[in-house]
């Protein structure tokens, strides 16, 4: 299937990886693999306790005064498969399949994440055309399941002071920054009592909303179905006494929630004008997302009256702090055009006994940028008289557009392709960002070639795009480690 592709060493042990069972936290059979490589070519391969892999590599003849360069990609791939496919890749079972430039496996995914980086790495210590100076391969696992395997490194076993990350999934861009990230649950718990015998009860759902990723798509207008839905019900209740016994939305931290649900209690007598009132809020709500988000709606059913329900009081305060909860971009890159560099997203609400969770995920760039936000979500449960819980899970990775290893890289580039890179960030988490929490003063950058559809079936990989990928991280090594190179000092 890839005879004849060049370069054919790296598309050998491209070939080689699709063979061999890789899914997130079963790494065993590629560690091998790479171990008894290593082993042959007597490289000082060392593994942390979550098994991660570096490996030294020396420099080529004339090179050794280089700066040390980190190459980075991880072990683990998706192993998705079509329910009638006979391959599978948790058993290693892919099977190759060229579409005119485009390399995918047959009803399986295809590993091209993150197996092209794998492979760029063995090839390249192979190369003896190839110059460099001294290398470390670090090879991550877990990736593909929260970051595992970088959120365990131990940073002691890097030297290097240039990183580069072999997993991206676009031909010409550079990847120079990327988002760091918080949960916070606001809990606000609120006093509750039985309902009056002569309430009814009404269920009230948020949907048809796009949704999207909570922090790539933040900035696209997308209804968040949580934050309609409360300020709806707020509008409501501004008008007609209410009571709400439950406000459940969201499946995911890290998507913009596209259904939510609240049941409210109000007098039967009402009923009739809480319809009409939300059917008000829902026209001006669809007026406000109908160029960005035109099928949101609101729709009441009538339901089973709850046991009890938060007080009159309790139910106001509940709907200030989800009023308050801020979500959305709160802050552009000031480096590239269209980047937001903060935003944080209401992901979920869930309704446990008197206590009300309103779970966030705030994103930046910019570290110095979050206690900002954390302190409104802060003000929000306090408000309320709740208490937030934070979690951080990493830091920002930052743009520097002075960097050495962005300079050299785009003499690599120039050298090689007649097109001009675009060089970006991305608002949304990148092993990078783990890796730089773990190693300081670490100068960072990202390049792939074009992979369309991971972690799918429809999985692909452009080829002609892994040659440039190929030439640009051969040139790359070369120009970072050019006894003359002023920058590389
Ligand atoms: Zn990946």
């Amino acid at each position: 299937m890839v005879e004849h592709l060049e370069p054919e060493p790296f598309w050998a042990h491209f070939t080689q990886l699709t063979k061999i069972a890789r899914p997130s936290r079963h790494e065993e059979p590629v560690i091998a693999h790479v171990t008894a490589w290593a082993a042959e070519r007597g490289l000082r391969l060392r593994s942390d306790s979550t098994r991660n892999l570096v490996i030294d590599v020396p420099a080529t003849p004339g090179r050794e005064d280089a700066p040390m360069v980190v190459l980075q990609g991880h072990l683990d791939m998706v192993c998705e498969r079509q329910p009638d496919s006979p391959n599978d890749p948790t058993e290693g079972r892919i099977e190759l399949l060229r579409d005119g430039d485009w390399l995918t496996a047959d009803g399986t995914t295809l590993g091209a994440d993150d197996g092209v980086a794998i492979a760029a790495m063995m090839a390249l210590v192979e190369d003896e055309q190839a110059p460099h100076g001294p290398l470390q391969l670090l090879m991550t696992v877990a990736e593909e399941v929260g970051l595992e395997g970088a959120n365990g490194l131990d940073g002691s076993l890097l030297d290097g002071k240039i990183l580069v990350n072999l997993d991206s999934e676009e031909d010409r861009k550079l990847t120079v920054g990327c988002a760091g990230s918080t949960d916070s649950w606001v809990r606000a718990p609120a006093s509750r009592a039985p309902l009056d015998p002569s309430s009814v009860a009404l269920s009230v759902t948020a949907e048809g909303g796009l949704g999207g990723h909570s922090g790539m798509q933040i900035q696209l207008g997308r209804a968040n179905a949580i934050k309609y839905l409360g300020r709806a019900l707020r509008e409501v209740g501004a008008q007609v006494p209410l009571r709400l016994a439950s406000l459940d939305g969201g499946k995911s931290r890290n998507a913009i929630p596209r259904d939510a649900t609240a049941v409210i209690a109000v007098a039967a007598g009402d009923a009739e004008r809480v319809r009409e009132l939300l059917a008000q809020s829902e026209a001006t709500i669809r007026d406000e997302y109908a160029k960005t988000d035109p099928d949101v709606s609101l729709v009441a059913a009538d339901s089973e009256p709850p046991a009890d329900a938060w007080t009159a009081a309790a139910t106001d305060e509940l709907l200030d702090v989800v009023a308050l909860i801020p979500t959305g971009p709160l802050a552009l890159s000031p480096d590239f055009d269209g980047l937001v560099e903060t935003s944080t997203s209401l992901g979920e609400a869930i309704t446990e006994g008197d206590v009300l969770t309103l779970h966030s995920l705030t994103r930046s760039s910019n570290d110095a940028a979050m206690p900002g936000v954390l302190g409104t979500l802060e003000a929000a449960a306090r408000r309320a008289g709740g208490e937030v819980e934070f979690k951080h899970n990493y830091g920002g990775w930052r743009p520097n557009l002075d960097s050495p290893a962005l300079a050299a890289l785009r003499v690599a580039y120039d050298r090689s392709f007649d097109d001009t890179p675009i060089v970006t960030a991305v608002h949304a988490g990148l092993e990078t960002a783990v890796i730089g929490d773990k190693v300081a003063n670490l100068d960072m950058i990202s390049f792939g070639p074009q992979i369309e559809s991971p972690h799918s079936p429809d999985e692909r990989v452009s080829i002609p795009t892994v040659e440039r990928f190929w030439t640009l991280l051969v040139g790359f090594v070369d120009e970072l480690s050019q006894p003359t190179n002023g920058h590389a000092r």
